[in-house]
């Protein structure tokens, strides 16, 4: 039974939070939303240890469906990153911005990149692509991560410097159309790299909140030196370009880390 006890306890960590917020912010959604949260995350982590293979779908799954449909789509947040810009210039401490607070800017110190490998809803859609592994070297494009913050930052502060009326309607417009281009460039990527994370490794604005705050992350891969014989494998079904034999924080891509596990679960040295 000892093995089941970190998905017991991440359970109890997001029901803390969704007791905490409830009860601070008197908003049961908070309540109902950690808590589903938690039990997916759980459910994966109780997967992952039976050997499940699709236990990381599985969380990707639920909570991006949940995050796209039901909150993005349904009660018509937008939880991108306008939507985050939006609410912090109104000064609205809610969903979206609780959301990157928890998920994208401060959790990464706990838990580094743990968002994009399991709950993203670009990803998970991202991940169903045939290059699970890219098929060549890294590109140097990354800069364009930056371009596409600061677009995303202008076009906000200006919808706010010119007093547009309905910026909620138009937020949630911005938030379909901006869906529908990630998706869009994240697959034409994909193909044309062979690489089905291309967009998060090139175009992503939200790495830009990740990648720095990963760096610090608690939860990392490690790896044992007298257990590792060099074989190279880990690299190779890395689909990050991590190279995770390297204990250092400055490992080569080691803030493109999301945790997905397949350097452990391949590693014929346990190693990992
Ligand atoms: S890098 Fe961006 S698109 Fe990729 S998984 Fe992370 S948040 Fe999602
Ligand atoms: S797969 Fe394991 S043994 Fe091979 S290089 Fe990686 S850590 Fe070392
Ligand atoms: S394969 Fe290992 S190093 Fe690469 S992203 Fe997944 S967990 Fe990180």
């Amino acid at each position: 039974m000892k093995k089941y006890l970190l998905p017991l306890m991440m359970l109890l960590v997001f029901e803390t939070i969704a007791f905490v917020l409830w009860l601070t912010k008197d908003n049961l959604f908070y309540l109902f939303n950690f808590s589903y949260i938690g039990m997916a995350v759980s459910l994966g982590i109780f997967l992952y240890i039976r050997k499940n293979r699709f236990a990381r779908r599985v969380v990707q799954l639920l909570v991006g469906l949940y995050m796209l449909v039901y909150l993005g789509l349904i009660c018509q947040e937008n939880m991108q990153i306008e939507g985050f810009w939006y609410y912090l210039f109104t000064g609205v401490f809610e969903a979206a911005t609780i959301h990157y607070a928890v998920a994208k800017i401060f959790g990464p110190l706990l838990f580094g990149r743990g968002w994009c490998g399991y709950a993203c809803w670009t990803a998970m859609v991202l991940d169903f692509l045939p290059y699970r592994v890219p098929a060549g070297p890294r590109k140097k494009i990354g800069w364009i991560r930056y371009i596409a913050f600061f677009a995303s930052l202008v076009f906000v502060s200006a919808m706010f410097l010119m007093h547009v009326k309905n910026l909620e309607h138009i937020m949630f417009r911005a938030f379909i159309i901006g869906n529908g281009l990630y998706y869009a460039a994240g697959i034409a990527l994909a193909f044309l790299f062979k690489d089905n994370r291309a967009f998060c490794k090139y175009v992503c604005p939200v790495t830009v909140f990740l990648k720095p705050m990963s760096y610090f992350s608690l939860l990392r891969v490690k790896c044992d030196q007298d257990k590792c014989v060099s074989c190279g494998r880990c690299r190779r079904v890395c689909p990050m370009d991590v190279d995770v034999t390297d204990n250092s924080r400055k490992r080569k891509n080691g803030t493109e880390c999301i945790l997905c596990m397949e350097c452990v679960k391949n590693c014929p040295k346990n190693a990992l």
